[in-house]
């Protein structure tokens, strides 16, 4: 009875705080766009400065977004663009930076308010040196400047984490429906849509907000949408939303490379309609916890070892292995040696003549100095990798044959391709991930002829996969390890599926979280 009594006034609030936010017949909504995004493992030693954050500020930012090229999406409010910061992903954002990244765009905010929405385009797994659950800090920030009236719209990766508080201060919240996220844009511009509609109908806020914590952390690598029982799981959100009286629906999958109590699976619904909101968020978080023993891994597995000698033996090509451990893009340091140690020790690639196998990538500023001095052609002798992440191998020495040097990449800055045996390595000036085929053929390499293409990388982006004849995903160690179970959990919910395997069935209840604004009170 009480909690029902507390429902009839948080909804008695949500029509009062929709009416102070309706009838501006006379104006355009005022909205305001803030983000900052970048997913960062706790279990890789690299440290993410400043410098590793692209940004855009003030009306910059409509050109990073492709839907607002729509002259009719720009027209509907009067925007407020304040600043958008991304990074690739990496190691432990430090504090500065966060501090730093953080009190700009507070300022920024204070600048223009009063606002009738924000929207909010975050990752959502971040961490910082020594603060928990970034993204609802600053999100708490955000509203300690801007204030409760205004109706936050947060639009997130899948791969994010929804802590309570996140959930508290988002009004809005959605995430991506696939992986690998071909509908980035289209999330982002639902999250957006969905906004412009709440505040020029006057609805407001959602009276109904259920939040379904899942107690399954698995790698992206057993969650793409491309295969069951992802597809299935998330072909599920969409028809769910077009119940009446929910607005939308997303599935978290969560962030399995940090180590803290928000790092697990997440459900949410909202709208108006308690029932169908609460349905909604049951039945799918349900059907995750049903399914949770049937997610495997996007391409067969192995170790290297394995991998390579399946490789080595296929008559298919190319053969594409992933060296899943340090996948830049999922927050590994991009610089770790050892699978590149264990290639070059393998006596099939030590002739010219052996199976060509093309490796990417590995930093070698120190490599990079020396062949722009020496030029395409010369004889090269330097170590690579290990500056930022030495636990498995040290820097690699390699002396080889300088193919060609490229300058002016924008995460690469310097390519350089050296041949050693049958293989042809590229060294890089600062890390990058190899996802295109001109990645590959910006460089003079052919990847479509090569017997062999290791890529830092964990499941194959869309260009690499259709180029693929065979693949496999080598387990390799590194800040992103695939296998969860070398990792020293200290800090998630415990028990979590799959580490604890004969864990009870979780409470799945949908849970009706206040209207921002009103948890204070
Ligand atoms: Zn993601």
């Amino acid at each position: 009875m009480k909690k029902k009594f507390k429902l009839i006034i948080l909804s008695l609030f949500a029509i009062t705080f929709g009416c102070s936010h309706s009838g501006h017949k006379d104006r355009k909504p005022h909205i305001a766009i803030a983000g900052l995004g970048i997913e960062s493992s706790t279990f890789s030693p690299a440290r993410t400065h400043e410098d590793a954050f692209h940004t855009w500020e003030g009306n910059e930012i409509f050109s990073y977004y492709p839907f607002f090229s729509d002259s009719s999406l720009l027209q509907q409010a009067e925007w407020s663009p304040t600043k958008l910061s991304r990074s690739l992903p990496g190691g432990t954002v430090t504090r500065e930076t966060y501090e730093s990244l953080v009190g700009k765009t507070l300022e920024l905010l204070e600048k223009n308010k009063p606002y009738d929405g924000l929207f909010l385009d975050i990752h959502g797994a971040m961490s910082v040196v020594g603060l928990d659950d970034p993204e609802g800090d600053f999100i708490q920030r955000i509203r300690k400047v801007i204030g409760y009236e205004t109706l936050i719209s947060t639009s997130m990766d899948l791969h994010g984490n929804v802590s309570l508080r996140l959930a508290e201060n988002s009004d809005l919240i959605t995430c991506y429906r696939m992986a690998p996220h071909e509908d980035a844009w289209e999330s982002r511009q639902r999250a957006l849509v969905n906004l412009i509609d709440r505040v020029e109908s006057g609805k407001g806020k959602p009276a109904y907000k259920a939040w379904v914590p899942v107690p399954i952390l698995l790698p992206g690598e057993k969650t793409s949408t491309r295969i069951e029982p992802a597809k299935s799981l998330y072909q599920e959100v969409a028809p769910a939303t077009e119940l009446d009286g929910v607005i939308d629906a997303a599935i978290w999958v969560g962030y399995a490379w940090a180590d803290e109590p928000r790092n697990h699976a997440v459900v949410m619904a909202y709208g108006d309609d308690q029932g169908k909101v609460g349905q909604v968020a049951e039945q799918l978080a349900q059907h995750f916890w049903d399914v949770r023993k049937e997610f495997s891994f996007v391409a067969p597995t192995g170790n290297l070892k394995e991998c390579l000698d399946q490789a080595i033996k296929s008559s298919k090509k190319p053969f594409f292995i992933s060296d899943s451990g340090d996948n830049p893009t999922a927050g590994g340091a991009g610089d770790v040696s050892w699978t590149l140690t264990e290639v070059l020790k393998r006596p099939e690639f030590k002739s010219a003549n052996g199976p060509s196998l093309i490796y990417a990538s590995i930093p070698g500023p120190e490599l990079i100095e020396k062949a722009v001095n020496a030029g395409v052609g010369s004889k090269i002798e330097a170590n690579v990798g290990a500056l930022v992440d030495d636990r498995d191998a040290p820097p690699l020495k390699i002396a080889g044959t300088i193919k060609s040097i490229v300058q002016g990449d924008k995460n690469a800055e310097t390519e350089v391709v050296v041949r050693v045996g049958s293989v042809d390595i590229i060294v890089t000036k600062k890390r990058k991930p190899y996802h295109t085929e001109a990645d590959f053929t910006r460089l003079g390499l052919n990847p479509r002829e090569a017997d062999i293409v290791m890529v830092k990388i964990g499941y194959l982006v869309p260009e690499l996969y259709n180029m693929q004849a065979d693949w496999l995903l080598a387990l390799t160690p590194g800040g992103v390890d695939q296998d969860l179970e070398r990792l020293d959990y200290q800090r998630i919910i415990r028990p979590m599926f799959p580490l604890d395997k004969d864990m009870e069935d979780p409470d799945l209840s949908a849970r009706f979280i206040p209207i921002s604004g009103t948890q204070q009170e």
